[in-house]
């Protein structure tokens, strides 16, 4: 459900090879005929490093991420779970009548790690129901806290109950498509035998050397604004008016970046680099002006660039701009402003989404 067809094991690994990435999770893998499909592709995966992820969805509504070393772990997690679930065997991301605390303590008895999933997403998910972890976690600790396409590392940086909790920025892709598959990522120092259990012993320790993702702004409710006109206010204009829009009446929605704030009450602490990036492809759609980013002329610059360096994350992340230039020279610019952010931003909030402009 929710996922596009083409989400096949086969072209999510061809998928990762032209972006340029050597770990996948797999995603819904409390799923037997998921787990099924992937069997396979756990020996023969072109060598990137398959680790069985999943979601799950608490009695409260908050997603829980999920990361095993192997498949037997989700098996032992779903004979668990199965009696306190009605969806456990339809739905990829099932609900269960159990509180965070509980699925936590279970997952670590199997031996896997569990975060909040794209934390700061304004429903279903932990800072949309909680003030803190405890609050949803009790005293069952977390392994890392996943921020979302929502967020940065900036929002979680200041709130004192994430100190010392690793940030993954994950790309919760939907599809095997360029634009959707590692539109957010994470760079993580592994050392020679990358392995899953290698993998997750990294991200406990914080291995973790630099995320890369979206501009928060981007999203549609980053600032507090009305659900009708779109209007934004400070939240403390929104107080005053009761959150009901002063124009038409409409409900003021707070924003992910105000929600962030008011939970930020300590010094901001020390956090690898964001780097905010925007997808090769949607990058040559709009220098191009095209409607999609595959189209015809926009795939055959694409196809250059992958030629080129290998890979788009390396495209956008590492190759030197006048070697980019000799491919395609706006697009050189565009990822020289990324790199440098040169970059104006209009949020989103109330519905809407934001834009961003490159100088
Ligand atoms: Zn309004």
């Amino acid at each position: 459900m929710a996922v596009s067809r083409a989400m096949r094991p086969e072209k999510l690994l061809a998928a990762c090879a032209i972006k340029g990435l050597h770990i996948l999770g797999t995603g819904d893998a409390l799923h037997p005929v998921w787990q099924r499909e992937w069997k396979p592709f756990l020996v023969n995966n072109e060598g990137i490093c398959v680790i069985p992820t999943g979601e799950v969805e608490d009695e409260h509504r908050v997603h829980h991420l999920i990361l095993a070393e192997d498949f037997g772990q989700f098996d032992q997690l779903r004979d668990l779970l199965a009696p306190k679930s009605k969806s456990i065997s339809t739905n990829g991301r099932p609900h269960v009548h159990l509180s965070g605390e509980t699925i936590a303590e279970w997952t670590h008895d199997a031996g896997a790690l569990i975060g909040p999933a794209h934390a700061f997403t304004p429903w279903t998910a932990l800072y949309a129901y909680h003030d803190s972890v405890a609050g949803c976690y009790g005293s069952e600790p977390v392994d890392f806290l996943e921020l979302g396409l929502s967020a940065d590392s900036s929002y979680g940086a200041g709130i004192p109950d994430l100190y010392g909790v690793p940030f993954l920025s994950n790309s919760d892709a939907h599809s095997p498509q360029p634009e959707k598959i590692g539109r957010e990522f994470n760079r993580i120092r592994v050392g020679s035998n990358l392995s899953a259990r290698v993998l997750l012993d990294c991200i406990k320790a914080g291995s973790i050397t630099m995320n890369a993702g979206f501009f928060p702004e981007e999203g549609k409710y980053n600032r507090t604004a009305c659900v009708r006109c779109f209007t934004q206010y400070s939240p403390e204009e929104a107080r005053q008016y009761n959150w009901r829009c002063p124009t038409d009446g409409g409900l003021i929605k707070k924003g992910v970046f105000d929600r962030a704030r008011e939970l930020s009450c300590g010094a901001p602490g020390s956090r690898p680099p964001y780097l905010h990036i925007v997808p090769l492809g949607q990058i040559i759609q709009t220098i191009e002006g095209a409607s999609s980013p595959n189209t015809k002329k926009c795939r055959t610059i694409y196809d250059a660039f992958i030629a080129a360096f290998g890979s788009e994350i390396d495209v956008l992340v590492t190759s030197p701009v006048p070697e980019i230039r000799a491919v395609h020279p706006k697009v050189a610019d565009a990822i020289a402003a990324l790199r440098e952010n040169r970059v104006i931003l209009h949020p989103g909030g109330g519905g809407k989404y934001g834009t961003f402009s490159l100088v």
